[in-house]
């Protein structure tokens, strides 16, 4: 029997290639005066022209970012927007330029542009992320949802196979977390099967030929319904281990979601067999946690923690930190199921090599 909570967020989508010609005319929807552009460093040139058609419009234009948005690169960021007395951002790049956009928005009022170049999701989620000494908060505050994202897959072709691999298996994390989400509904359920079955289909062709326009565009059209998926619904085991991981170890973010996600799936086999049943479906595949496995291995992806900086000795740390305000998870989180876990992902077994949850 139904019952659920479904609640839409209030962002425009600009979907298409080189839908981000149209910025300047969404600057004007927005009726935004002092735009202020912020850019990864591999989108300097589109930057630029972008900003030369802004014209009287472009406040400023800022490059670079860092992972996971340390306070004080938060507060240089705020200090320059407050200079520029800029009211909009348009944020152009990865997860960590969107998060430095989001950083300001949450202080100072103004509207986000977001054009992603990977595909982690941030640019569809009202979730926030700041870290300060090595411990990163974040929260849900819909100042920071991107009013207007743009989706444009000429922006991605510079994205390396290396790094495209790992950032669609993290968007593909957030539709299968949103599966089993305790305040999962039948739109988001939509949204998120489809969302796996096209990452599923596009990323290994954007592997397979980077240049692939039509690849490039099924993968951003899949971390679109991921990102939608991850702002509708709560995440569970696989975003709480990720965040211990990336939070507390530094371990890089695509990559620790590509080589956990098949152990997390494995770990909630029994209990969330439904969603198991829409995992193994739209990845194509008989068995969820060695599908999502295989895809890693077929992108490229890393599989082992060990071998992205990881340390044997700082895994029981990670299995307390893990279990210690867990997030909502259809199994129950163990201290020692959790450490099997992580023993597998560290040394690149298959899922349940050590004896599953
Ligand atoms: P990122 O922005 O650091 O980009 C990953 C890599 O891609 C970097 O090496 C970057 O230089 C490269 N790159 C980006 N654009 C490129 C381009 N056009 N050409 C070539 N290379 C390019 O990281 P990410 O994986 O996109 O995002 C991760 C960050 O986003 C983390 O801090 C994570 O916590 C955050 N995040 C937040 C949310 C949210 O909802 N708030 C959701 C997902 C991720």
């Amino acid at each position: 029997m139904y019952a659920f909570t479904y609640q839409t967020q209030p962002s425009r989508v600009v979907f298409g290639l080189d839908s981000v010609e149209r910025l300047p005319e969404e600057v004007e929807r927005l009726a935004a005066m002092r735009a202020l552009i912020r850019h990864s460093p591999h989108c300097a040139e589109t930057a630029r022209a972008l900003g030369a058609r802004l014209g009287g419009q472009l406040a400023g234009m800022h490059e670079g970012a860092a992972a996971h948005v340390p306070i004080e690169v938060a507060a240089a960021a705020r200090e320059a927007a407050r200079e520029l007395n800029a009211d909009c951002c348009v944020a152009i790049g990865g997860g960590s330029t969107i998060g430095l956009a989001k950083a300001i928005a949450l202080e100072i009022p103004m509207s986000i542009i977001a054009a992603p170049t990977t595909y982690a999701g941030s640019e569809m989620t009202p979730i926030w992320g700041l870290t300060q000494r090595g411990e990163k908060r974040t929260g849900r505050d819909i100042a920071v949802l991107p009013r207007v994202v743009i989706y444009d897959p000429r922006l991605t072709l510079g994205v390396p196979p290396h790094v495209a691999g790992p950032s669609g298996v993290n968007a593909l994390a957030h539709c299968v977390e949103a599966l089993y989400a305790p305040d999962t509904n039948p739109i988001v359920a939509l949204m998120a099967a489809e969302g796996i079955r096209a990452l599923a289909d596009a990323l290994p062709r954007v592997a397979a030929s980077p240049h692939d326009l039509e690849a490039r565009s099924d993968a951003l059209y899949g971390a679109w319904l991921g990102g939608a998926s991850l702002g509708a619904v709560s995440m569970g085991l696989h975003h709480k281990l990720c965040h211990v991981l990336g939070g507390r170890f530094n371990l890089p973010h695509a990559e620790t979601h590509a080589i956990i996600l098949p152990h997390v799936i494995h770990y909630n086999r029994e209990a969330a067999p439904h969603a198991m049943r829409q995992i193994a479906d739209a990845l194509g595949t008989s068995e969820a946690a060695r599908g999502a496995f295989d895809l890693s291995v077929t992108l490229g992806a890393p599989t082992a923690l060990r071998d992205i900086g990881m340390r044997a000795h700082d895994l029981d740390m990670a299995a307390e930190f893990a279990v210690l305000t867990p997030y909502a998870n259809p199994a129950p989180v163990t201290r020692a199921g959790i450490r099997r876990l992580l023993d597998d992902a560290f040394y690149g077994r298959l899922p349940g090599s050590t004896g599953g949850s």
